[in-house]
């Protein structure tokens, strides 16, 4: 077989430390590399393939829209963006869509967005942005100028001005920051990257306090925990939060390259034709995985299914933490869940790796999960086997 990593050294940008892995196959929770080694997939492609992987109802209603029409573009109606528009209002409360292709547009849709709503206002006064440390809402300029991690922006500066960053959970700070001039708020209600940090309750009302105070509009990045990820629709609904702008993104395509920024009316009416677009956005392709992929969520039980097998999984990683010092935290909901090690992660990811189980590390010291929604009780006890199985075999080489 040709040399894959050899091929993509000569002609892929190297912007990607890839694990020296080549898939090639998946079904259901497993995929099997090109040397038919089988691996159980805790981490789904970040949280995207949310139905597993080769779903036989995605694949058939996939084949036959690709028989039908793929692609019109924007110039044009088709009858699928109402209908999935439609749907994501009812699951969200928030009634108006814009549909692109990733999270990172998603979030880049909602911040132009709220600028362009202080624009129609003429309210030239209100420049600030609010982020929180740890955030991490994608690469482009506007979605990086609110992402914390100053590896990933230093080099790319100068970034948009006026962006200010708060420890997350930190209410005091929060209105410390916050003025006349703040034009938008933006935070992920469980920060992904950055560790699976859920934001508390505490800190959620203080937020819902700024925003009436100042009059500050809500962004909530549900790109990671959003669409089912956590047993509820969206995790901002379980926080109290009111967004007028909701990312998403990921799991929305279950594997086909979907996002979208949700719209509350406020706001949708300071939008006019031409001020945004995308000529993918939308396609036929991509609705029709995501009205598939809704279905399934709703319809199909998978909300509840999720809410119940999470509560088995985080059971399981609470006992795996009672066995195993080096887990210093379990944190998450749902099926998104990280451990927090008091040593660096990438030891246990390769033993993990070894083991036959792909997991993520992220924050350095997190092992993250995000396995598909589809997930069985059986699969979940057999990770954790493997995952125990990594911590022994990493604690044995440090004693
Ligand atoms: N927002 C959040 C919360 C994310 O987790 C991600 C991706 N990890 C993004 C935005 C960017 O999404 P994408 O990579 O699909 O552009």
């Amino acid at each position: 077989m040709m040399d894959v990593k050899t091929l993509e050294s000569q002609h892929i940008v190297q912007t990607y430390r890839r694990t020296p892995v080549v898939l090639v196959r998946g079904k259901g929770a497993h995929v099997w590399d090109e040397n038919g080694r089988e691996y159980l997939d805790l981490i789904s492609g970040i949280g995207v393939c949310a139905l597993g992987h080769a779903h036989e109802g995605l694949a058939a209603a996939l084949a036959a829209q690709a028989r039908e029409l793929l692609h019109c573009s924007n110039l044009f109606y088709h009858p699928l963006q109402g209908q999935l528009a439609e749907q994501l209002a009812q699951l969200s409360g928030v009634p108006r869509a814009f549909f692109c292709n990733s999270g990172t547009e998603a979030v880049e849709a909602c911040l132009k967005f709220a600028r362009r709503y202080w624009h129609t206002r003429q309210d030239a006064g209100r420049t600030d942005i609010i982020a929180l440390e740890g955030s991490f809402h994608g690469r482009t300029y506007g979605s990086l100028s609110v992402t914390f991690d100053e590896h990933y922006r230093t080099p790319f500066a100068p970034l948009l001005p006026h962006v200010r960053f708060i420890p997350r959970n930190d209410a005091a700070r929060l209105r410390e920051a916050a003025s006349s001039s703040t034009a938008m708020i933006i935070l992920e209600p469980i920060q992904g990257e950055g560790g699976v940090h859920p934001l508390t309750a505490d800190f959620a009302r203080a937020v819902s306090e700024v925003c009436a105070g100042t009059g500050a509009l809500l962004i909530t990045d549900e790109v990671q925990c959003g669409l089912g990820r956590t047993g509820r629709p969206f995790y901002f609904q379980k926080l109290g939060l009111k967004p007028q702008l909701v990312a998403i993104g990921k799991s929305l395509g279950a594997g086909v390259p979907m996002g979208a920024a949700l719209i509350q009316e406020e706001v949708a009416q300071a939008l006019s034709a031409g001020d945004h677009g995308s000529t993918f956005g939308g396609n036929l392709l991509a609705c029709r995985a995501a009205l598939f992929f809704l279905r399934e969520l709703t319809d199909g039980g998978l909300l509840g299914h999720v809410s119940e097998v999470g509560a088995h999984l985080e059971n399981q990683l609470r006992a795996l933490a009672a066995k195993h010092s080096a887990i210093i935290e379990v944190r998450g909901a749902g099926l998104m869940w990280g451990l927090e090690l008091n040593v660096d992660a990438t030891a246990v990811f390769e033993s993990a790796v070894r083991q036959g189980l792909l997991v993520n590390r992220t924050a350095g010291t997190v092992i993250r999960l995000l396995p598909p929604l589809t997930i069985t009780p059986a699969e979940l006890d057999r990770g954790i086997t493997l995952l125990d199985a990594a911590f022994s075999e990493v604690m044995a080489r440090v004693a």
